[in-house]
């Protein structure tokens, strides 16, 4: 008796723990996955001319003389991430 107590207890708490996951998967979660930090020596690429965007080494918008330069560079001299190759920010 004690026994099947013990394990009745243990299934609710099971459910209880299912029934949250369920709560939390169910939440439209806001997408904060781009929150993961980017390492400041990422290399990201320059062009010498036009807007001051940096983008991704296949990024369409590249055209020939790109510049690699690292991230925390590229931010100290004005540059914003690209949108077309989604460089990171
Ligand atoms: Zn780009």
């Amino acid at each position: 008796m004690i026994y099947r107590q013990h394990y009745v207890v243990l299934a609710m708490l099971v459910l209880l723990s299912v029934a949250t996951l369920l709560l939390l998967a169910g939440c439209p979660a806001p997408e904060v996955k781009e929150d993961s930090p980017v390492p400041p020596s990422t290399t990201v690429y320059i062009t010498s001319i036009g807007r001051k965007k940096y983008h991704q080494a296949d990024c369409p918008a590249l055209r020939k003389g790109n510049i690699p330069i690292t991230i925390q560079d590229a931010k100290s001299l004005g540059y914003t991430p690209c949108k077309i190759c989604k460089a990171p920010d």
